[in-house]
């Protein structure tokens, strides 16, 4: 018996020797020119790729060019990686060139198809292997090191072990844990500005290893964040696809760089409360991490691009045909914005506001919908500008829905977003004389991460009023709405009193920062070694705080305190719902939102206008009396 027992395990262990991994060997490929450096000149002799795979550990590659460098094998036919091994170069900097170094396999010469193996996250020793597991699934001809950014690769000796076979797409590596956007561009021509689009292979890779692959264009994005080294990026691909958790399908999506923003989700919690809020539809958004051909650029958000989708902002899409009659009434996208001057298809308002048409784009749209935008924002515009101080409303609530304006306001002044009012998406359905306000967009600056505001906390008025940025005369036309009309004072703390009810709450929100925080942690950890700007003031920081979680940390603390001070500028008291602030013994009790009793009987009053606390046989809910 026993010996059958071993018998069966010797018959079982002989497959697996057959696929047990070898370290691998191929023809060596990569980066050209070399560099010698005895002259620091462009080599095609010196520093070869063959001599990272010489089993020497005293010679090495050295790339000629500093960033998107790389050596490695071409294995001849596809095999499953296993395991890699890497000895940095034999002199003073060699240790620190691996930092962020990443390896890669493919099965297109180009690497256009590539995926990572591994992320190097340490410096190596001088004269020493160092291995790491791989864990993708996929067999691949092409694998290769790519050194980090601004650095010449150099690399002693390269190790790859594994064995042949196509292997499958059932496991890949994600560098920090959190989902992976892959881009690579046709000849590594790096997206340099707005206009370009660089022909691309973008893969986007979730954390159930689902994936989307599709040729894409890439180019930048943005305004102020174009400037900044960590680029913005844009991509278009082919053809409609909806990566990981995304409730669109769509050829664009805009990946949000954050880095003036060194917690890395403000732009998130924005969408999160924009969510809560119950804004009509928030832009979808995810932290990713990103790799163009090859290098680590850190951790991004990806997003929604704001535009006409069944999924984003869902209107109907203007024909040009659609010139006349109801088809001419919408739907229109378009934008307050303070850049529309650099755009084609813009106009500066009656009042001076610069607005610019974001759909239908400046391609496609005829000069009948232009004029039709232009005349409806005007008609609107002035309807508002009729409120004057008297405290009465002169009808702008039927043109401009308040619902969506006031709710976008309050999440404007939650976050502190001094850019609200410089970029605004508003938008118009057909066959409706209304303009809706949203989606919500932009909070690099937003949660005190703007010096000229800064503390927001000690300010006594709402930030848009007080050192808050407007496009054009935008910040009038604010004021009029929200300050000049007795009425919306008490709509927005109704909408507030629902919302805080809701989970706008500093422990709720800040549980959801925690756990983004916990996410997103490896994944900050490889940005700011990418990026080493922790103890350094960018873009509008008012304060360096030296170190991720003390950033954290700060957004927890301006939360907590915003959220009291909206209570007391609403003049809300707030009350939990749960459990009131006193008890009644009869079936029914009444609070207002002030958290007043107004109400203890048997039967339901009649009761004004507003928002109550309503207590009735035990059960206790919110009730909105609209009569
Ligand atoms: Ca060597």
């Amino acid at each position: 018996m026993r010996n059958i027992f071993l018998l069966l395990l010797l018959i079982l262990t002989l497959p697996l020797t057959a696929v047990e991994s070898q370290l691998l060997t191929g023809t060596p490929i990569g980066s050209s020119p070399s560099v010698d450096y005895s002259n620091n000149s462009a080599s095609t002799t010196v520093n070869q790729p063959s001599a990272a795979f010489d089993g020497d550990l005293n010679t090495f590659y050295a790339s000629y060019g500093r960033s998107y460098t790389w050596v490695g094998l071409d294995l001849g036919t596809p095999h499953v990686i296993t395991r890699v091994g890497w000895s940095p170069r034999n002199d003073g900097v060699g240790p620190e060139r691996v930092v962020l170094g990443m390896i890669e396999g493919a099965n297109r010469s180009d690497f256009l198809d590539a995926v990572p193996l591994y992320l190097i996250d340490q410096k190596g020793v001088i004269g020493e292997m160092h291995y790491a597991d791989i864990i993708v699934s996929k067999g691949f001809r092409y694998v290769r090191y790519v050194g980090p950014h601004d650095k010449r690769c150099n690399i002693a000796e390269l190790e790859f072990y594994g064995h042949a076979g196509e292997g499958d797409d059932s496991k890949f590596y994600l560098p920090s844990g959190i989902p992976v956007v892959i881009m690579s561009t046709v000849n590594a021509e790096e997206p340099y500005d707005k206009e370009h689009n660089i022909p691309s292979y973008v893969r986007i890779i979730d954390t159930d290893n689902s994936y989307v692959i599709d040729t894409a264009t890439t180019r930048l994005r943005g305004n102020a964040s174009l400037n900044f080294a960590k680029k913005p990026y844009r991509i278009k691909f082919e053809s409609k696809q909806r990566p990981l958790d995304a409730p669109a399908k769509a050829k664009k999506w805009t990946l949000i760089s954050n880095y003036g923003d060194k917690t890395l989700m403000r732009n998130l919690l924005a969408f999160h409360i924009s969510e809560v809020i119950g804004m009509p539809y928030t832009p979808y958004g995810r932290s990713v991490d990103v790799i163009l051909n090859g290098e680590y650029k850190g951790c991004y958000q990806l997003c929604d691009q704001i535009e006409v989708n069944k999924n984003r902002v869902n209107i109907d899409e203007m024909e040009t045909s659609d010139i006349s009659g109801e088809a001419l009434t919408g739907g229109y996208l378009w934008e307050i914005d303070a850049y529309a001057d650099q755009e084609v298809s813009w106009f500066n308002s009656n009042h001076n506001i610069p607005v610019t048409i974001k759909s239908p784009d400046e391609e496609d749209i005829t000069p009948e919908q232009s004029k039709y935008v232009a005349d409806f924002f005007n008609k609107m515009e002035e309807t508002v500008y009729a409120t004057y101080f008297d405290n009465k409303d002169y009808g702008w609530r039927s043109i401009l829905d308040a619902e969506t304006f006031l709710k976008h306001f309050l999440i404007g002044e939650l976050s502190g977003n001094t850019d609200t009012y410089w970029s605004v998406y508003q938008y118009k359905k057909r066959g409706e004389d209304k303009a809706y306000t949203g989606p919500v967009w932009d909070f690099d600056i937003a949660f005190d991460n703007d010096y000229r505001t800064y503390p927001l906390n000690n300010k006594s008025e709402f930030v848009c009023f007080n050192g808050g940025s407007t496009a054009g005369s935008m910040g009038q036309f604010v004021r009029r709405v929200v300050l000049q009309d007795a009425q919306t004072i008490p709509e927005l703390r109704e909408i507030w009193a629902v919302a805080r009810c809701n989970g706008i709450d500093s422990a709720s929100l800040c549980m959801w920062i925690d756990s983004i925080a916990e996410e997103i942690d490896r994944s900050q950890t490889f940005t700011f070694m990418r990026w080493d700007i922790l103890n350094r003031q960018e873009h509008m920081n008012p304060v360096a705080r030296g170190s991720f979680a003390a950033e954290v940390a700060y957004l927890k603390d301006y939360i907590s305190k915003r959220v009291e001070w909206m209570d007391k500028r609403l003049g809300y008291v707030h009350t939990d719902v749960q459990s009131p602030v006193t008890s009644s013994p009869l079936p029914i009790a009444i609070w207002d939102i002030m958290g007043r009793m107004v109400y203890t009987g048997s039967e339901m009053p009649m009761l004004e206008n507003g928002l109550y606390v309503v207590q009735e046989n035990g059960q206790t809910t919110i009730k909105l009396i609209n009569n």
